[in-house]
């Protein structure tokens, strides 16, 4: 089952943590917020479809991110 990632730009303070952790999911995006990479984007920048085998990757980044902006849930 794939895996639905959120970021809440409204939160994010543009640290980089979550990008430097697994940037197979997450990258840069305007003025350093996180957004999803293009390969598994979901509607916007800020949604997208993860498969199963990134879900550590994912689930390190969530839990090391200072604001708590990512959420994950299974799809
Ligand atoms: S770790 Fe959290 S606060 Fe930092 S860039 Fe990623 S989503 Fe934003």
């Amino acid at each position: 089952m794939p895996l639905k990632v959120k970021i809440d730009w409204n939160t994010c303070i543009a640290d980089g943590v979550c990008y430097a952790i697994c940037p197979q999911v997450f990258e840069a995006g305007p003025d350093g917020k996180s957004q999803i990479v293009e390969q598994y984007r979901a509607g916007s920048e800020t949604e997208g479809n993860v498969p199963d085998d990134l879900a550590d990757c994912v689930e390190q980044a969530r839990t090391a991110c200072p604001t708590g902006s990512i959420t994950v849930e299974k799809a």
